[in-house]
Formats: structure tokens, C-alpha cells, sequence
């Protein structure tokens, strides 16, 4: 039966495919060997977690209110009935009693046992109750665990084509979504996440249409189902009829033409009708994206994200490591600038150390990462001057807030160059050394800022978090990240002026760049340069030679003097018609 689920789009386009379900804790369940002293306890933390989701689903039930789809609460009512159950109850505890082993094993034992019995039904609707069985166990995995858990990437690579695939998880972590950049799948839709989580991030820089947000995606869609994706309007059609299907078939050639009209752009200058020349650079996760950057037209890489070396892997790279990956860019890039940022850890790009913490946005993220170990610090600074006499790298340093860190940065950097220098290695002794401006006490006090640095790049995902207080990964706030509330722009504004005042570059290189919607006003701010995923690229540029500045100037200093948001976005719509209209 068709039905359709509601999500954030956070990356457009439409995708038609068959779903990938992914599994996101059992998979990784470990069997540990328990002494019998330690079994009642065992039992009890089975029981403890049973009761627990047992009320999760009271409380889901509850909460869905009578606008639920009915598929919904009829899943609810099963899984509950099969947590009542003695092979739900009895038998994992048998399991434990029996083997000396843990819980989770345990259920992963009984699970396994009765997908077995499951498949053997004739019926194609009882032998598709396979799936709540896994559902249910994963429910009391991740509780017995702790933690939401994380896709398993070990299914997703053993299935194939990926194009026809639509993964579906809980969620997808970025380094989930990193170990997806070599298969090209259809779409992505999870549960969870925010409008610039990473996951969302690098959905849009992989090009591919991305839900998120829709709760209880892997709780309705079913392995395998036909789906379609409409990342543009964020909405997935589970089990499409014909009909449905043609007339996305006909948007999807659609956004397809378009997109390859936009290619004849490529080579055109980045110029609004009055002269004024635009940067367009590109932001990238990993080395080989510098390939899809020079593709696009980029003039360089604006931001290169490279945290990503870290969280393809799990551990940290080393100099060597490091720099074969910097050079490699610089040698993609050629003569164009490469803007290495350095590692932006913590916060939603976890490391193990940051998961206990209640706020890690807030926590020893990024720079302050950096500064509390400078041996890794000076590792990967150590790494990019290295790289930096391949080609023209500058080098950007996350998250800063304090005059003081930017003068340890700059100290630490000084002493990256003396070892080479002692070691006789090559290097850009006058590299520059730029901040990323995504605190709202960065951009309020960014004197201090443009009196160390040489260059600037406004990062407004961070900038939107800390400002709205909006955790940027959490949809059930999601309403309210608003890049267009009269604080953020403010502070944007006040950002662009304060430096092009004191000589100094400043781009954008957050979400706000690739997304056509701002580009006039952001032009009309006086921004010149804008760092975007390179799939963006060329429609950002269609904006561009299509503005004309000296008009947008007055028009924008007139929206700054806005108080509310409403009348912000109705005024950026007006400054979008006149492009429309020319
Ligand atoms: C930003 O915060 O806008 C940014 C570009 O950095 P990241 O998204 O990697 O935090
Ligand atoms: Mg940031």
C-alpha cells in the first residue's frame, strides 16, 4: 500500500529506487564470556531494557496523536505484543543462563533463531514480520548499548548496483556517509538529523537527493520496497503506483535538463552585470572531491574539511599520511589556491574522547581540540607546510573565539615552520594563516580577528547553532535554525563590512554560499567570495551574472534595518524576483 512520509529535504533532486535498510546496531554486537556470578545481573539489564522500550512504544503511540498513519500504531501494537512475548523474554534469558554471554548476544542469538522461522512462512505477510523482529531487537540493543548506534557500512558495501539504492537508516554519521562517497547511491533518508549536519552536508556534496528528520522512516519502510525521494520538497512515496511514478520520472528528467543547461557556465566568468567580479571556490571532505571542483569551474578550494582524513578511518593519520592527502590536492588544483582547514573535531564529527559529553558543540572542539594537543596540532600543521610548496595553500584555522588562541595558533605554527626549517625541508615560509568566523563572539568582536589574520571565511552553519542556540543535528529543532533571523544577518553583515573596512578577505564558506536564495543578498552585503559544494557551483554563478551590485547595495542596507524574520524573507523574495524578472 502507498503511503508518504514527511522529512526535512536537505538536499533536492529526485530519486526512484529500491531500499537499502540499514542496520545500525545488531551488527555490531560483540559476545562477551560472563561468570556465573555476573548472570542475574545479566538478566536484570535484559528486563530493565524489555520495560524501557515498552514504555518507548506506550510513549510513541501516545505522542503520534490520531493524525498517525494507522500502518504506524498497527507496527507499534505488534512490536509491543512481540516484547510480551516468552521468545522475546524467556528465551534470550535462557540464551544467557545457558552460554554465560551478554544481553545483546543474546537477543542477537534469538533474533537470528526467529528470522529463521519467520522466512519459512508462506504467507508473503507473515514472513515479512521478519523485519519487526529485527526492529524490536535493535530497539533493545541500542537501549541495552546506550547510544543511538551507527549505520552498519558492512551491508551497504556488500549490495549492489548502489544507483538504485535509497539507504534508509537511523541515522548516518559523517563518517558513515564518507565511506559512501565510492558508491553512488540513489538517495539517503534517516530518522533523525538537522537542515547542516554533516550528514546532510555531504549528502548535498555527493549530489544525491537526502531526507532527514522523518522519525520513523525505518519503522514504516520496509527492506527492498519501492520508493521515491523528492529531497526538493522532503517527502518519500513508500510502494508508488504507476501514475505516481511516471510523473516523477518527467520532474526527475526535468532537474536533469536543467542541470546540464547550467553546464554551459562552466567556463563563463563569475561577474554580475555591473563588472564585479565573484570567487567561486569549492568546498571538499576528501582529496579526489578536488577533481569534481575543477570540474565545476571552482577558482580553488575554499574549504577543505579535512577532519574527513580522520573520520574515514577512525584514527589519526599520520604526518606522512596527512601529506601525500594536502599534496594531493595541491597538485589536483594546480596553481589555484588550496585552503586546507585544520582539524575541526568534536562537536557532531565525534571522537572518542567527546562522547561523553552532554554539549559537545560546546566542548573541546576544533581549535581548542587542536591546542589542548599540540603534538597532534603540530603533526598535521608539520603536514600542510609540507604540502604548501605543491602548490598555493592557505591554511584555516576552526572555531576560534579568543585573541589569545589565535596568538598559541600562530605561535604553534611559527614552530611547525622552525622544525622543518631545522630539518631542512621545504616549505611556504609565508603561508597565510586565516579563521573561520562562526561564533557570535568571533563576529561581533572580529577586530581582533582581522588585526592577526590574513584572511577570513564565515562559517554560518556554526554561526546559525550558536546564535539561535539550534543544535544543528537535531530535527526536532530544525524549525527553528532560520538563517534569515535579523541576529544572524546582523552579524553576517557586520562581518563582510568590518573587513572589507580593514583590506582584509572574507568569504562564506557555510551552507548559506551554495544556497541561490541568499546570493543577492549576501552580494548585496558586500560579499565577493563564496565556497560551496561544487555540485552548486554553477547555479550560484547563473545568480551571479544575473545581479547586478550597485542595485542590490541600497536594497540590502534597507533589509538590515528589518527587525523580523518574516519581513526579512519577504524582502530577500523581492531582491530573487528582480532576477527572476531581468
Ligand atoms: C560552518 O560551520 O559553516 C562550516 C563551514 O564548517 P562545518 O560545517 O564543517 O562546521
Ligand atoms: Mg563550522
Amino acid at each position: 500500500m502507498s503511503f508518504t512520509l514527511h522529512g526535512l529535504g536537505v538536499s533536492s533532486g529526485i530519486a526512484i529506487g529500491r531500499v537499502l535498510l540499514l542496520s545500525h546496531v545488531t551488527v555490531d554486537v560483540v559476545r562477551l564470556a560472563l561468570s556465573p556470578r555476573q548472570i542475574e545481573k545479566e538478566i536484570a539489564r535484559l528486563d530493565a531494557a524489555i520495560a524501557a522500550v515498552r514504555e518507548e512504544l506506550a510513549h510513541l503511540k501516545e505522542t503520534t496523536g490520531e493524525y498517525a498513519p494507522s500502518e504506524l500504531l498497527a507496527f507499534i501494537d505488534l512490536h509491543t505484543m512481540f516484547l510480551n512475548d516468552p521468545e522475546f523474554t524467556e528465551a534470550p534469558r535462557n540464551i544467557i543462563r545457558e552460554k554465560l554471554c551478554n544481553a545483546e548476544w543474546a537477543l542477537v542469538q534469538q533474533m537470528e533463531h526467529l528470522v529463521r522461522q519467520f522466512e519459512l512462512f508462506e504467507d508473503t505477510y507473515l514472513r515479512e514480520r521478519k523485519f519487526d523482529v529485527v526492529q524490536v531487537v535493535e530497539r533493545l540493543v541500542k537501549e541495552l548499548l546506550g547510544h543511538p548506534g551507527r549505520a552498519s557500512l558492512r551491508k551497504a558495501k556488500a549490495s549492489a548496483p548502489a544507483e538504485n539504492l535509497v539507504v534508509v537508516a537511523h541515522d548516518l554519521s559523517p563518517a558513515d556517509v564518507i565511506a559512501f562517497k565510492d558508491r553512488r547511491f540513489a538517495a539517503f533518508a534517516t530518522d533523525v538529523g538537522g537542515a547542516t549536519s554533516h550528514t546532510a552536508i555531504l549528502s548535498r556534496s555527493m549530489a544525491i537527493p537526502a531526507i532527514v528528520g522523518i522519525r520513523n522512516a525505518r519503522f514504516l519502510i520496509r527492506e527492498d520496497e519501492t520508493v521515491i525521494v523528492d529531497g526538493t520538497r522532503g517527502v518519500v512515496i513508500v510502494d508508488p503506483d504507476e501514475r505516481i511514478l511516471e510523473e516523477y520520472r518527467i520532474r526527475r528528467e526535468q532537474i536533469e535538463l536543467e542541470r546540464s543547461k547550467l553546464k554551459r557556465l562552466k567556463s563563463a566568468p563569475a561577474e554580475t552585470i555591473d563588472g564585479i567580479s565573484i570567487s567561486l571556490l569549492a568546498n571538499i571532505e576528501v582529496p579526489d572531491d578536488a577533481r569534481a571542483a575543477l570540474e565545476s569551474g571552482a577558482q580553488g578550494v575554499g574549504l577543505f574539511r579535512s577532519e574527513f582524513l580522520y573520520l574515514g578511518r577512525g584514527d589519526m593519520p599520520t604526518e606522512d599520511e596527512q601529506f601525500e592527502a594536502y599534496r594531493k590536492v595541491a597538485r589536483i588544483m594546480g596553481e589555484k589556491p588550496v585552503t586546507i582547514r585544520t582539524f575541526d573535531l568534536g562537536g557532531d564529527k565525534e571522537i572518542d574522547m567527546q562522547r561523553t559529553k552532554t554539549n559537545p558543540s560546546l566542548g573541546r572542539r576544533a581549535i581548542r581540540l587542536s591546542l589542548a594537543n599540540p603534538p597532534m596540532f603540530l603533526t598535521q600543521l608539520r603536514a600542510i607546510l609540507r604540502a604548501s610548496r605543491y602548490g598555493r595553500m592557505r591554511l584555516l584555522i576552526p572555531m576560534l573565539s579568543h585573541a589569545h588562541q589565535i596568538d598559541s595558533m600562530l605561535a604553534m605554527v611559527e614552530q611547525a615552520k622552525e622544525s622543518l626549517r631545522d630539518e631542512k625541508i621545504a616549505h611556504d615560509e609565508r603561508i597565510e594563516v586565516g579563521g573561520m568566523i562562526e561564533i557570535p563572539g568571533a563576529a561581533l568582536a572580529i577586530n581582533m580577528f582581522l588585526k592577526r589574520l590574513r584572511f577570513l571565511s564565515i562559517g554560518t552553519n556554526d554561526l546559525i547553532q550558536y546564535t539561535l542556540a539550534i543544535d544543528r543535528t537535531d530535527e526536532q529543532v530544525a524549525n527553528l535554525y532560520d538563517p534569515l533571523h535579523p541576529a544572524v544577518v546582523m552579524l553576517i553583515a557586520h562581518a563582510i563590512a568590518s573587513a572589507e573596512k580593514a583590506g582584509i578577505p572574507i568569504s562564506v564558506c557555510g551552507e548559506m554560499a551554495g544556497a541561490a536564495k541568499f546570493t543577492r543578498l549576501l552580494l548585496g552585503m558586500g560579499l565577493r567570495a563564496f565556497s560551496m559544494h561544487p555540485a552548486q557551483i554553477l547555479e550560484i554563478k547563473s545568480r551571479i551574472i544575473q545581479s547586478d551590485v550597485s542595485e542590490l547595495i541600497p536594497l540590502t542596507r534597507r533589509i538590515l534595518r528589518l527587525e523580523e524574520t518574516g519581513k526579512i524573507k519577504e524582502a530577500v523574495d523581492r531582491l530573487n524576483e528582480r532576477v527572476a524578472a531581468q
